[in-house]
This record gives C-alpha cells, sequence and structure tokens, in this order.
C-alpha cells in the first residue's frame, strides 16, 4: 500500500466521528463525549493554543473537518496532540452542567470504579487528578465515603494525565448535587491480635475517636445541631428528613469507656 492509499483511507475513517473513536477506545472510559458546540465555541478553548502542538490541526482532527494532506510520522504528531487537547477541553466540559450531567451518569454506572477500602462497602468512585497542570500526575479516583484517593486498577488508566479531569471535579460535582454526597464512613477498622487490640495503632484510634467526640461535643456547645452517626443514616433512609434534638447527655453516654 502506498503512501497516498494509506492516507485516503485513515482520512475517511477520521471524518467519521473522531470522538466516537475516541470515547469508545480501551482505556477511554473515564471520558465522556465533549458536545460539538462547545468544542467549536473558541471562548472555551481559550489558552490551549499555546498548550498544544499542531494546535489547529488537532483541533480539525477533534472536530472532524481534518483535511491535510501529511506523511505518517506528522498525522501521528497531529493525533498525538488531538489526543492532548481532547483531554484539556475535558477537564473544563465537566464541570459545565452538561458536562456534570454526563459524568453522573457514569458515576451512576460505576463507569469509574469501586472504592477498594472494604468498610466503604462498594461506593462508587469518581476520576480526579492531583494537578491541574498536565503532565504532573496521573488521574486517580476519589471516594467521596473515606474522602481518599486511589489508584486506578487498570494499567490503561493508571497512565491517564490527571489533568484531563482536574483536581476540583469530585468537589463540584457534589456541590452541584449534594444529595449525592455519601454518608460519611466514621466505621474504623481496629488492628487486632488474637482479639486483643494493637498497642500503637489502637492507641491512635483510640486518640482520633477521643478528638471526634470532644469535636461533636463543642459543636453541640456552640448550638450547633450534629446528629449521631446512626441519626444522620436514619435521617437519610427516610424522606421527610426531619431532625431530631440531639441531647447533650445522650452524646456523653456514647463515649468510649476505655
Ligand atoms: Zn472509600
Amino acid at each position: 500500500m502506498n503512501v497516498e492509499e494509506f492516507n485516503s483511507e485513515t482520512d475517511s475513517d477520521y471524518s467519521s466521528y473522531w470522538r466516537d473513536w475516541f470515547i469508545s477506545s480501551r482505556g477511554h472510559e473515564y471520558f465522556c463525549e465533549i458536545d460539538e458546540e462547545y468544542l467549536t465555541d473558541r471562548f472555551n478553548l481559550t489558552g490551549l493554543n499555546t498548550e498544544v502542538q499542531y494546535y489547529q490541526y488537532a483541533l480539525d482532527l477533534v472536530t472532524d473537518v481534518f483535511d491535510f494532506e501529511c506523511n505518517d510520522d506528522m498525522r501521528e504528531q497531529i493525533e498525538k496532540s488531538a489526543r492532548h487537547l481532547y483531554g484539556l477541553v475535558h477537564a473544563r466540559y465537566i464541570i459545565t452542567t452538561r458536562g456534570l450531567q454526563k459524568m453522573l451518569e457514569k458515576y451512576k454506572k460505576c463507569d469509574f470504579g469501586r472504592c477498594p477500602r472494604v468498610l466503604c462497602s462498594g461506593q462508587p468512585l469518581l476520576p480526579i487528578g492531583l494537578s491541574d497542570l498536565p503532565n504532573v500526575k496521573s488521574v486517580k479516583l476519589y471516594c467521596g465515603r473515606c474522602e481518599d484517593v486511589y489508584v486506578p486498577k487498570s494499567s490503561r488508566h493508571a497512565v491517564i494525565d490527571g489533568a484531563y479531569f482536574g483536581a476540583s471535579f469530585p468537589h463540584i460535582l457534589f456541590q452541584v448535587y449534594p444529595q449525592l454526597i455519601p454518608q460519611k464512613s466514621t466505621e474504623r477498622h481496629i488492628p487486632r491480635c488474637f482479639g486483643f487490640k494493637v498497642h500503637a495503632s489502637a492507641a491512635l484510634i483510640r486518640w482520633q475517636e477521643q478528638q471526634r467526640v470532644a469535636q461533636r461535643r463543642r459543636l453541640i456547645e456552640a448550638g450547633v445541631e450534629v446528629p449521631t452517626p446512626e441519626e444522620a443514616e436514619r435521617m437519610q433512609d427516610s424522606d421527610d428528613g426531619e431532625e431530631e434534638e440531639v441531647d447533650p447527655a445522650e452524646v456523653e453516654e456514647k463515649q468510649p469507656s476505655w
């Protein structure tokens, strides 16, 4: 096959929806499809022309209007730039109303996996970047229940640039959809050897638990209504969501006795 034939063949492939191909490729499961209108509004792409090599060709490729005769090496470079451009625009797009909706659908389907922490009971995860700058850190997964971040299981996902999702995405999603904030997990694993609490870790957990109870008492004294974890769970389960008055004496009783 000569180069011309090869080019014309790939041209026809690209003309049929580059973005479809991109999001359906293996390893790209975390990405959602960016709307055509968003991509074609130059305002949304401000500053990216200096960030992406062959910016105009890359943009043409992403928006299916690529029409440039070039050799394979050049084509590969442009293809690489197009993927980088898509990722950078993606980080901006997923915090728009429409982008949040698309990512929410993926979250509901557990497209980003579930928290590996046993006490999080399979809480679905959300992708997060530890930096908004490209080429700094790869994408991680955030659990809204234990509020910790994890490395994706698949190596295909683990190499994706975190900047394609951004450091604020999960928090913006929970701000826009507060009803989706998972019940915080106060349940802790207590290390034990044959039933006896392991000394150092047990002491730390005991101290943390005391701090939590003390903080709770301070909040109640300051007039802030603080439901017990059990009450909070009941409130979330019941539809009326009516809060009960917390009796400080009751809280006193709930203190660990050790
Ligand atoms: Zn978790």
